[in-house]
């Protein structure tokens, strides 16, 4: 007999390491009243273990280039319906000033996979950067070679963000050609061992997922250990192969973004622009269930329409008065730190040895 929706909720909350079966109960939840209480759930853990902060971090897409042809992005390399930009280092210099001016701490520069930026390159500007601002710097380039991230490392870069998208290795290989899921798990082992803060994360709804595979996501971040997780729905994006498949659902990526949150309490959990592309009010629907950062697009303004992953997220509305009032009307706070994921496992740890709980992953 399969486990009731309560007390695979009551399992997850004691057990270090969710059961898979109980993850894939709680994501199957259709009914209201079960469904907010997850997401309550996961509200009080984020509070409990994360606090009432949220953390804004500022992207910048400095390049729209990919020599990569995922399935389901319409950066790949075959469509040649986009309009392809680069942001030279200086352009990138400009928008990383506008954003210590306008208060941001975490800057995230994210590109496609474009070998038009060097190792030395981007090592120069992230070390002109650290040297001119007090900001923690997130990458987001895909996957390099070790000696690469090594240089951008040393060069002052403190965080990288690169999802497993999918933990199916066939429905991964799939969906990126010419890639593979252990490849991307080594990459993901490797900045880890070099010291960056790493976020991974999956997209929900992809064409051929089960929902054990949503759970099996969890219990990956959860093994990896890392510092963020993103977990956003999938867009079908025009002149993409997927155009015409199903875009993911919004409350199985709240469930998804709640289970996150009670599997990994101490990590940072965006409400990712996905999310709130699929509906305005899901950003605000994923910090009321576990999500404490939000990515405020700060690409200059010309280019950002031609960031086109998938459709409608340039329209979001990302002034930060706009979300800081979202914030502040939920009554949370907008930090004013780096929100680095060594404060939160810090706070993890001194909560859960108040509570008297052994474990420590
Ligand atoms: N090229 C780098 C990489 O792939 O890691 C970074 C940029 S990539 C555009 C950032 C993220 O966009 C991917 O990790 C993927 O999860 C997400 N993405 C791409 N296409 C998407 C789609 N159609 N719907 C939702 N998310 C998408
Ligand atoms: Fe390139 Fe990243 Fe898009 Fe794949 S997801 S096509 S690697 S930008």
């Amino acid at each position: 007999m399969r486990t009731s929706f309560k007390a695979a909720l009551e399992k997850t909350l004691e057990g270090i390491t969710p059961a898979r079966e109980d993850l894939v109960t709680l994501l199957e939840a259709t009914d209201p009243e079960e469904m907010n209480t997850l997401f309550s759930t996961a509200d009080a853990t984020r509070q409990r273990y994360v606090g009432n902060e949220v953390h804004f971090r500022g992207i910048i897409e400095f390049s729209n280039h990919c020599l990569q042809n995922c399935l389901y992005c319409g950066l790949r390399r075959d469509n040649k319906k986009l309009r392809r930009y680069r942001m030279t280092p200086e352009q990138i210099m400009k928008a990383c000033d506008q954003a210590a001016t306008a208060g941001f701490k975490t800057i995230v520069l994210q590109s496609g996979e474009d070998t038009n930026y060097s190792a030395d390159t981007l090592a120069d500007l992230i070390w002109r950067i650290k040297g001119k601002h007090d900001l923690a710097i997130t990458l987001s380039l895909g996957e390099k070679q070790v000696g690469f991230y090594q240089c951008l490392r040393e060069a002052g870069a403190d965080r990288y963000l690169i999802k497993h998208e999918t933990k199916d290795p066939e429905l991964f290989a799939r969906l990126r050609p010419g890639t593979s899921l252990e490849k991307r798990l080594d990459c993901i082992k490797e900045l880890k061992k070099q010291g960056f803060e790493v976020g991974s994360g999956n997209m929900v709804g992809l064409p051929g997922q089960s929902l054990d595979v949503l759970a099996q996501d969890i219990l990956l971040m959860r093994e990896l250990d890392i510092d963020m997780a993103g977990v956003g729905p999938f867009i079908p994006s025009e002149h993409t192969p997927l155009k015409n498949s199903s875009q993911g659902d919004l409350y199985l990526t709240l469930k998804a973004v709640a289970l996150t949150r009670l599997a990994l309490p101490w990590c940072n959990i965006p409400a990712t622009t996905a999310l709130g592309t699929i509906d305005n009010r899901g950003r605000a629907m994923a910090l009321g269930c576990g999500a404490n950062v939000i990515m405020p697009n700060i690409t200059p303004p010309e280019l950002r329409r031609h960031y086109q992953i998938y459709p409608g997220k340039e329209s979001l509305f990302d002034g930060q008065e706009n979300l800081s009032a979202l914030v502040q009307g939920m009554g949370r706070k907008v930090s004013s730190g780096k929100g680095s994921a060594l404060e939160n496992r810090l706070n993890y740890r001194t909560q859960i040895r108040k509570e008297g709980v052994s474990i420590v992953f």
